[in-house]
């Protein structure tokens, strides 16, 4: 496992609808281009994700990847599929054909702590199932919505065969079973200084720590 995983949101301009705290999540074509570029030239493996499924992942991200040869995965809520401002069934089997990985983001973007069981497992269930039917593959990678999990949310994903649990707890962990963690990388910040600290994440300080939060919020 890389330690370095950039997670993005959106690229270019937030769509009417979208509020504040997760606009600054959007980044603008310039910045976005940018943190990739900078990544490459610091000539580390990294990985680079997509939440939400916003149309500019097909308009601007992906083929600006597919142009510099950097490979990403995305992932979708399946309720959100074809609504205005996000993917579609087409573009993900685009995404696919062109060797990016797609994956499940739930249903209907909610925190998966706050489900109850059975909530939580149709979430899990239904939103791979309809994104296996779109893309002919089985579903078998996750991204937490708004990053949120518990013990319960990990056994159930393991319960449905999940192999990959991607969270946004920012730096590495040592515990192979936790989420793989991620830094969501933020318009309103300098880009430079975020992949600065990006790339500084495996001192030993700040990987103790995070292991400390990430081992407390698996067994909560
Ligand atoms: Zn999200």
């Amino acid at each position: 496992m890389t330690p370095y995983h950039l997670n993005f949101h959106g690229v270019g301009d937030p769509p009417p609808g979208v509020d504040q705290d997760e606009a600054v999540f959007w980044l603008t074509p310039p910045q976005f281009e940018l943190a990739i570029d900078l990544m490459l030239a610091a000539g580390v493996p990294f990985e680079v994700s997509f939440d939400d499924g916003n149309r500019s992942d097909i308009e601007i991200s992906a083929p600006l990847l597919k142009a510099k040869g950097v490979a990403a995965e995305f992932y979708v809520c399946s309720d959100r599929l074809g609504q205005q401002s996000y993917l579609d069934k087409a573009d993900l089997r685009w995404l696919v054909g062109n060797g990016f990985l797609v994956g499940s983001h739930g249903c209907g973007h909610v925190d998966w702590r706050t489900c109850d069981s059975h909530t939580l497992d149709r979430e899990i269930a239904e939103s791979c199932r309809a994104i296996d039917d779109v893309i002919g593959r089985r579903v078998t990678a996750v991204a937490l919505p708004f990053g949120s999990y518990d013990r319960r949310v990990l056994n159930a994903l393991r319960r449905h065969g999940i192999e990959r649990v991607l969270s946004c707890d920012g730096a590495p962990s040592q515990f192979a079973s936790s989420p793989t963690p991620r830094f969501s990388l933020r318009g309103d910040l300098a880009i430079e200084r975020q992949i600065k600290q990006v790339l500084s994440g495996r001192s030993l300080m700040r990987r103790l720590w995070q292991d400390a939060r990430v081992c407390a919020k698996s067994s909560r």
